[in-house]
């Protein structure tokens, strides 16, 4: 199957209100093209570097929204906010509290996600649950960090039952939050090639799918 093929393919088993992000880590500009011909416009990246080069080779398509999702570094912050419409991955409060001093001095700074961790995984960043919830009243007061709700990773390995269940707890700890703070939570980044129709049935509203529409990575 084409990439056009698959991208029409999982449209038609997505709700239409359902955001769908390529990740496109390692795709070349021509897939990107073909995907962006087949109607995508979200693309996400977890390379600063590596972004920055497609979106010169992309210039063309100026209606393209950038999402990044990778782990950010503290002297890579500035210019990922600098180029990105989106972030999924704010995963501590010191990365917090840095986009939102920086993001002070843009005119359009990024939506984010904080990158939250339902299940202990060591391999993971991301914001375990009592953490987060103590956090609350200091991410209140980082009015230019426009935050819009919770991002999750899940460990491999589980069954579609416990999957359901993880991406289940992740919307009720926006709920819970949303509930407790002035922060805003309705938004859900979660499910990807593997997991994604389970997330959506969870609650998801933004989707991010790189092997599915792409095929296998390399590394
Ligand atoms: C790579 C990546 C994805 C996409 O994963 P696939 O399994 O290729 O769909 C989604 N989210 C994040 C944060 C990623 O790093």
């Amino acid at each position: 199957m084409t990439v056009t093929q698959r991208i029409n393919q999982i449209r038609q088993q997505i709700p239409s209100y359902v955001r769908l992000v390529a990740i496109t880590k390692q795709v070349s500009v021509e897939a990107m093209r073909e995907a962006y011909a087949a109607g995508v416009r979200d693309f996400g990246e977890n390379r600063l570097q590596e972004a920055l080069l497609k979106q010169k080779q992309l210039q063309d398509l100026p209606d393209i929204c950038w999402h990044f999702i990778g782990h950010l570094q503290a002297n890579k912050a500035k210019k990922i906010l600098e180029h990105f419409h989106w972030i999924h991955s704010v995963d501590d409060r010191a990365i917090a509290q840095r986009l939102n001093r920086l993001a002070a001095e843009l005119p359009n700074p990024p939506q984010v996600f904080l990158q939250v961790k339902v299940l202990p995984d060591p391999n993971k960043y991301g914001w375990q649950i009592p953490e987060l919830l103590a956090a609350i009243p200091e991410l209140e007061q980082y009015h230019h960090l426009k935050i819009q709700g919770l991002m999750t990773i899940l460990p491999l390995g589980l069954s579609d039952e416990q999957i359901l269940v993880a991406f289940e707890s992740t919307r009720e700890l926006a709920q819970t939050i949303e509930q407790k703070s002035k922060l805003s939570m309705e938004q859900l980044s979660m499910g990807m090639s593997d997991d994604y129709l389970l997330a959506i049935e969870a609650g998801a509203t933004t989707i991010r799918l790189g092997r599915i529409i792409f095929g296998e990575r390399i590394s």
